[in-house]
């Protein structure tokens, strides 16, 4: 029997909106997608966390009558979920890896006797012989697919269990497919549309702009940013606030300096363990800690409102990741402020790790050639391809991750799949454009709230400048002061009236190099020109042309009507004011590439009692066949030589090993304690 889609008029919906889920009225855009949904077609939905996005695949699922599934990645969530819908008295329930066989039984014939308004499983379970077919035999009325952005490799938290589903779904047809996520580029919207097979689709792409969120971009040196922040941070009204930081040990030091007897500062990384996480956590949302040092790389969860200020110590790896920790700040809707402190010095920083993490395609290649049909020993290989252990351990995972190479328990390794090549060349190019990305929106010179609603493709904003950002608003920054240009200055300012006279609409580059080389530098071009632009002489545009294929990017800049008279007048350039970075002594000059070089650790010159090494070899690929992964895939060599070394005695001293984080310590730490301990 089918279920015939119900006439969904939109006050009916506002019907079942009041009483099944006791909300007076419709958040922006939530009334749409419900519509849409509840007259069957497919829907993408990219809203930001807290918009209120599960109301649009609960409600529409209500009002078509039936069961929804709903394909969720997190057992938490899930449990969260059918917990919040049961108590609104709806009839929900969930089949995941954390339940018994008993009761998951029990949950499917609750499925099949129609019993069940909402339905959760996890991604896998679909790849369950007979589940989806076991699904199949009642109609859905809806399938939502929560965190749709888990399909897409180029999502940044991709699951190959989620890229499955485009074989599964059709068995569920044809019940209208809603996919959520609160992260997803015009790329990863795209992939999301086409895996899933929404054809009917429409994408409601919302909810960008923060209006309460004032961004900030400054060039900074490493060296003052310390400093600035700490007065950034004693300003009034700046706290509670997070500062990210890209190491463990940069939180620890930004922590231990910020802390004073009125402000109660903590780390909060990777390397710490679960209980302490949580603890700094359930303090930072108490109010007893006023400030959080985070690391990027580690997914926080902090659902706290009254959030002031986030600062960003250094520039992020991707402008998806930036949005992300920005949007913390502010959820009760009260004026908030992003501040990124960054410089030139960070691109290369992140281009040295990128190069690092990313080899060439041709070392993977040349690896690729040396494998055959018959395994070959990891440590015979890595010494024809005459790599360091850390280079060789990745290039091999990343033959092995893209399926090139086949790797067993012992490190045996044997050919795989020639289709590596393209797969691994997608993923660098992708990383490498995000390094782009990333870069061209801090040297942007549009409002910097606009750039990140570009960046999302946010389809019905209003495309108005924010109007409170360091661009829009910059006299409103606080991380600036602004001062008076001296004498000397405003002859540079003269000069560089002059040269555009001449020739207006140069980029900026042409006209530093053609005109005025000679009589400044480029970043001390840059200055004046921002200070030109900000006082109304100047106005500075994006541009771009193509070359190689590629996309390059630069600015123009073109005298406005009071710039032309002050070519005549220039008496006038003495309303300029320049800004420098609070607390700032000197200008911005060139620094080397920060890279804090690692020893790194090599499993036939370090210094262990005799045994320890097989032994933790002997686990390692125990460990290996249970789980069916090359060894590395549990412990690198390095890192084991490094256990092996230190010989940690506990926890905390095993977290300081690197290659264990939290997640691996929870998974090992006890066994390789354990070892240690016997030997
Ligand atoms: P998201 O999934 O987008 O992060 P949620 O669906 O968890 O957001 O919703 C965030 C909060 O907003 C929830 O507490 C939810 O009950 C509430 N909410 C959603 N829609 C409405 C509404 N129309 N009126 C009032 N509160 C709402
Ligand atoms: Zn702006």
């Amino acid at each position: 029997m089918s279920i015939a889609p119900q006439p969904a008029d939109l006050q009916r919906l506002e019907t079942i909106l009041r009483e099944v889920f006791k909300h007076d009225g419709f958040r922006p855009h939530q009334a749409q997608v419900c519509l849409s949904l509840a007259q069957g077609n497919d829907a993408l939905l990219v809203m930001p966390t807290g918009a209120g996005k599960s109301l649009c695949y609960q409600l529409p699922g209500i009002a078509r009558g039936g069961t929804t599934l709903v394909i969720s990645p997190l057992i938490a969530l899930m449990e969260d979920q059918v917990a919040q819908l049961q108590a609104l008295g709806l009839r929900a329930d969930r089949i995941h890896s954390g339940r018994d066989r008993m009761t998951s039984r029990q949950v499917c014939r609750e499925y099949l006797s129609r019993q069940l308004d909402f339905l959760f499983v996890a991604p896998e379970r679909l790849r369950v012989p007979g589940f989806p077919e076991m699904l199949a035999k009642r109609e859905l009325a809806l399938v939502a697919v929560d965190e749709a952005h888990c399909i897409s490799q180029w999502g940044h938290d991709f699951r190959p269990d989620y890229r499955k589903l485009q074989e599964r779904l059709p068995l569920l047809r044809p019940a209208p497919i809603v996919a959520l996520t609160a992260t997803a580029t015009p790329l990863v919207q795209d992939d999301i549309v086409t895996q899933l097979g929404m054809t009917s689709g429409k994408r409601f792409i919302h909810g960008f702009r923060r209006s309460n969120l004032a961004v900030e971009i400054h060039k900074v040196a490493p060296k003052e940013r310390p400093e600035l922040i700490k007065k950034l941070l004693s300003q009034p009204g700046r706290l509670p606030a997070i500062v990210y930081a890209p190491s463990r040990k940069q939180t620890e030091e930004l922590a231990s300096s910020l802390s004073t007897s009125e402000l109660r500062a903590e780390p909060y990384h990777a390397g710490m363990l679960n209980r302490e996480r949580d603890a700094v956590q359930r303090r930072f949302i108490a109010g007893e800690t006023d400030l959080i040092a985070a690391t990027i790389a580690f997914g926080m969860g902090i659902d706290k409102a009254n959030i002031r200020t986030v600062i960003h110590t250094a520039l992020p790896q991707s402008v998806e990741g930036f949005y992300q920790e920005i949007g913390r700040a502010g959820r009760d809707g009260l004026p908030s402020r992003a501040i990124l402190l960054q410089s030139f010095g960070d691109r290369r920083t992140h281009q040295w790790f990128f190069d690092k993490n990313y080899p060439p395609t041709s070392d993977l290649a040349t690896l690729y050639k040396k494998l055959n049909a018959e395994p070959k020993a990891s440590e015979d290989l890595k010494a024809a391809m005459r790599m360091d252990e850390e280079l060789f351990a990745n290039v091999l995972e990343k033959l092995w991750i893209h399926g090139g190479a086949l790797v067993d328990a012992d490190n045996q390794v044997c050919k795989g799949q020639p289709s590596w090549k393209k797969l691994y060349q997608e993923q660098r190019d992708y990383k490498e454009a995000q390094l782009g990305q990333i870069g061209r929106y801090v040297e942007s010179a549009g409002c910097r709230m606009l750039g990140l609603i570009r960046y999302f493709g946010d389809q019905e904003d209003s495309a108005q400048p924010c109007g409170i950002c360091d661009i829009c608003a910059p006299t409103a920054s606080i991380a600036l002061q602004r001062r008076a240009v001296t004498k000397t200055e405003q002859q540079l300012l003269a000069q560089i009236i002059v040269a555009l006279s001449a020739q207006d609409g140069l980029s900026t580059g042409k006209l530093h190099r053609d005109k005025l080389e000679k009589v400044m530098s480029r970043d001390r071009c840059d200055e004046l020109l921002n200070a030109l632009s900000q006082a109304g002489f100047v106005e500075l545009t994006d541009e771009t042309f193509e070359a190689d294929g590629r996309t390059v990017r630069y600015h123009r800049v073109w005298l406005t009507a009071v710039g032309w008279k002050a070519a005549s007048q220039p008496e006038q350039l003495e309303r300029v004011e320049l800004a420098s970075i609070t607390g700032k002594k000197k200008t911005l000059g060139r620094k080397r590439v920060e890279t804090a070089v690692k020893k790194s650790y090599d499993l036939d010159e370090i210094e262990a009692p005799t045994g320890l090494v097989e032994a933790l070899k002997h686990w390692r690929r125990k460990e290996a066949e249970r789980v069916k992964a090359p060894a590395f895939h549990i412990l690198g060599n390095s890192t084991l030589a490094e256990i092996a070394a230190k010989q940690p005695k506990n926890d905390s001293e095993l977290l300081s090993v690197t290659g264990i984080g939290a997640r691996k310590l929870d998974k090992y730490g006890a066994a390789i304690l354990e070892i240690i301990a016997s030997h």
